[in-house]
Parts: C-alpha cells; sequence; structure tokens
C-alpha cells in the first residue's frame, strides 16, 4: 500500500488549495478525484473577495490574468417590486474585488497548481471507504480503473464536495431540507445590459433565493436561480420552468433576454449552507468546503469558504505533524480557527436569508439600499471582504441602516 503525509479526496477550489498548502510547507501529498480535469462543476462561477484573499497567499493572483475571467467592480441587486441598485466597488489599488471565471476553467487552474507540488495525483479514482484502525483514520481505499486501490496517511482531507461520500460515511454534516438550496445554471450568449458588476435579483418565485446574472466575457453569462430544498418540495416548484419564466416574462428582464440564446445544457445540484456549526475534523481526519457545508447561507457563495477552510486545514494538519499528534484533540483547533474565521459572517447572513423570505422585507431592505449610503457602503465592505468589517456585523447595524 502506497503510503503519505497527508490523503486528499476532491480537487475541488477546497481539495487543490489544501493540496497546494501542505505541499508548499514539504508534506507528502497524494491528491485523489473521481474526475478528469479539466470538469465542470455547476455553480454561479462568482469568484468572490475572501477567495482572491487566499488565491494571493497561494501566490496564484497575478497568474488569474492568463485565464478566461471577467473582473467584477460591484454588484446590482434588485428586489421583488422591481427596485434596481447598482453597488460599484474597487480596492483602494483600483482593482476589481472579485471576478466571474466557468468552474472548467478556475477549477483546472487550482487543479494543475496544485499537480505542480503534491508528490502525486490520481484522476479517475473513486473513493468508496475509510480504511481505520480502531478509532483512528489511516487511508482511504478506492477504486482506480476497474481495479481496487488503497492509500495510507497520517491525515485524510475529505474534500469531495456534497455529493461524495466521506460526510456520508462520517455520518456528519447532513443538511436539513430547510438549510440546502438547489441551484439551476445554464450559460447564455447576448444578454443584453450587463455591466461589469454580478447581479443578483431577489425574485419573488426564489425567495430567499435569488435569480443571478454573472457576466462573462464578450455577451455571455452565467444565468441561474437558487431556492431552498424544502420549499422546492413544498411548492412542487420546478427549477428550469421558473428559470425560464423569469426570463421571458418578468418585465425587469425580458427584453435584456429577447435575443439571448442558450448556449448550454440545464444543470442543477445543491448548495449545503452552513447555518449551523459543522462538524469539521475528527481522529485522523478533517472536513473541508462543501463536505463541511460551509456555503454562505445568504449569497449562495462557497468557493472563498472552500479555499479559506483549504488554508486552515493545512495549517492545523501542519501543526499536528511538528507535535506528531493526529488526534480529534489535535485536529480540532481547524475547527476552532474555521468557526472563528466565518462565524460572524454566517450568522449575519442567516438573518439575512430568514429576513429575505418576505418579499415585504426584502423590498425594504433593497429599498434601504437604495436610499442609504451607510448600508451600501456596508454591503461594499463584505464585497470586498474588507478587514475593517465592523458595518454588517455592528449589533446596531439595524438600527443605523434606517436612519444613516
Ligand atoms: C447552482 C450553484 C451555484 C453556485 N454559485 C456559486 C458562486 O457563484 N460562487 C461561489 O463562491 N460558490 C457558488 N456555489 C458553491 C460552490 O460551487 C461550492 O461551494 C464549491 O464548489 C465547493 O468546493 P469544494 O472543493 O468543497 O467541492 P467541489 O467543487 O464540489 O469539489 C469536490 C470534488 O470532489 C470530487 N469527488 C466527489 N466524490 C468523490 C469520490 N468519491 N472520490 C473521489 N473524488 C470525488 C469531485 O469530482 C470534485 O472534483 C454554487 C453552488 C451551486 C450548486
Amino acid at each position: 500500500m502506497e503510503s503519505y503525509d497527508v490523503i486528499v479526496i476532491g480537487g475541488g477550489p477546497s481539495g487543490s488549495s489544501t493540496a497546494a498548502f501542505l505541499s508548499k510547507a514539504g508534506k507528502k501529498v497524494i491528491l485523489l478525484d473521481r474526475a478528469k480535469f479539466p470538469r465542470d462543476k455547476t455553480c454561479g462561477d462568482g469568484i468572490s473577495g475572501s477567495s482572491v484573499g487566499v488565491l494571493k497567499e497561494l501566490g496564484l493572483l497575478d497568474k488569474v490574468k492568463d485565464i478566461e475571467h471577467a473582473d467584477m467592480y460591484g454588484v446590482t441587486f434588485s428586489s421583488p417590486n422591481g427596485t434596481i441598485v447598482p453597488i460599484p466597488a474597487r480596492r483602494p489599488d483600483g482593482s476589481p474585488p472579485g471576478f466571474v471565471c466557468r468552474r472548467e476553467v478556475f477549477d483546472n487552474f487550482l487543479f494543475q497548481n496544485a499537480k505542480s507540488l503534491c508528490a502525486k495525483t490520481l484522476e479517475g479514482f473513486f473513493a468508496e471507504d475509510f480504511i481505520r484502525d480502531g478509532d483512528m483514520t489511516t487511508g482511504i481505499k478506492g477504486t482506480y480503473e476497474g481495479k481496487p486501490m488503497e492509500f495510507q496517511a497520517k491525515v485524510v482531507v475529505c474534500a469531495d464536495g456534497v455529493a461524495g461520500m466521506t460526510a456520508r460515511k462520517l455520518g456528519v454534516n447532513n443538511q436539513a431540507e430547510d438549510h440546502q438550496f438547489a441551484g439551476i445554471r445554464a450559460y447564455y450568449d447576448n444578454v443584453e445590459g450587463m455591466a461589469d458588476r454580478i447581479e443578483i435579483h431577489f425574485i419573488k418565485d426564489a425567495l430567499p433565493g435569488y435569480f443571478w446574472i454573472f457576466p462573462l466575457p464578450g455577451k455571455k453569462a452565467n444565468v441561474g436561480l437558487a431556492l431552498l430544498v424544502s420549499d422546492v418540495k413544498k411548492k412542487k416548484a420546478n427549477l428550469s420552468n421558473i428559470l425560464n419564466d423569469t426570463i421571458a416574462k418578468n418585465p425587469v428582464f425580458k427584453d435584456r433576454f429577447a435575443n439571448a440564446k442558450r448556449i448550454s445544457d440545464l444543470k442543477s445540484w445543491l448548495l449545503p449552507v452552513n447555518t449551523r456549526k459543522p462538524k469539521a475534523a475528527g481522529n485522523g481526519y478533517v472536513l473541508v468546503g462543501d463536505s463541511a457545508s460551509l456555503i454562505d447561507p445568504f449569497m449562495g457563495e462557497g468557493i472563498g469558504n472552500a479555499l479559506t477552510s483549504g488554508k486552515l486545514a493545512a495549517k492545523t494538519i501542519l501543526q499536528a505533524f511538528k507535535e506528531n499528534d493526529f488526534s480529534e484533540k489535535s485536529l480540532s483547533r481547524y475547527d476552532a480557527e474555521l468557526n472563528a474565521a466565518i462565524s460572524r459572517q454566517v450568522k449575519l447572513n442567516y438573518r439575512l436569508q430568514r429576513m429575505a423570505t418576505s418579499a415585504f422585507l426584502t423590498d425594504f431592505l433593497i429599498g434601504r439600499a437604495k436610499k442609504s449610503k451607510y448600508v451600501r457602503d456596508a454591503i461594499t465592505d463584505s464585497l470586498l471582504d474588507s478587514e475593517d468589517y465592523t458595518r454588517l456585523t455592528d449589533p446596531l447595524f439595524p438600527i443605523k441602516a434606517l436612519f444613516l
């Protein structure tokens, strides 16, 4: 059996970033994925401010210019009553807060970087179960080209996403249907009226989810919407019908799509949002990204937290090697750091998500953003993932937002 310091299962943003950070620090890492890269991942393709920070730490931000993407300088919101609020944003040095990049391109960019650093990568490896020694996880077994294969390591990093096997086998992070969104997306060509901003439209049929238009180079765009899984079931909602009707009939969008053409299949996938503290570490393993259900509960943004979790998991794993202790107690430091890094924003955004179940409150919130510079600045802070992320998390924010 081949033996490594660390096994990473899944080469998406969470796995590729964990593998890159650990390999850069000298660990012998194997990165396994069932897919062969480049591969698609159903997503809005929005790469936010928090992602940009980790890309910089990976030494990859300067290389983004070499891959196809569209820089984004802010966001446009609209509310169910049709109020539209553009919120432009740029960093103090003039650079964009984030960008839009097809996941087929972006994930391959991250995976190839990890591949250049890891001891070994294996594409087309299907992980099936953990190998255990007592209550310690000590490896992974699976199938490669139809043959069984096993790998051993001190730590297994579970980065296999919402449909992976690791969280299921561990019996953790199984989100209830009212804590998961179902999303659908397609690519369109020739969408009119796009600016260099992502667009988030709170339409009545999707609340507390939303309809999005994320511009890509040319007049192409990633277009989609997301609804709570519990609402999809309750309302017997058909995501494709809602998307098609919004584009064809909603007065805010129908003219913009009059000459647009869908250039891909409609694809749907789950978004496990972070509303309850996830279990992210145990004896000999950690969970990162969607395996730990880390998606923002309001904006649906998961790539930033996937990359952040990869960075923090790597930091804890390196410390565990120094102490030669791979127990749950040792690896739980990652759990604590992750919680400290994202819990403020998660709590706030879960509150906003709950408010957005009401069309009346959503109209009100977007209406305030239109009138109040204070509210717009607070949103800009969050887009920039500003260190000074104080306005939105200020306990007095709801009151200040009413009067300032
Ligand atoms: C419709 C939709 C829209 C979204 N829009 C956005 C957005 O605009 N911006 C944003 O930031 N986030 C968005 N998200 C969330 C984002 O896509 C995820 O949070 C992100 O992909 C998580 O990355 P990850 O690395 O944890 O998992 P993934 O990207 O899912 O990667 C998991 C990897 O594990 C591999 N794998 C799975 N099972 C196995 C196995 N058994 N053996 C080996 N390998 C395996 C898969 O092949 C895959 O490569 C969206 C999600 C959806 C569904």
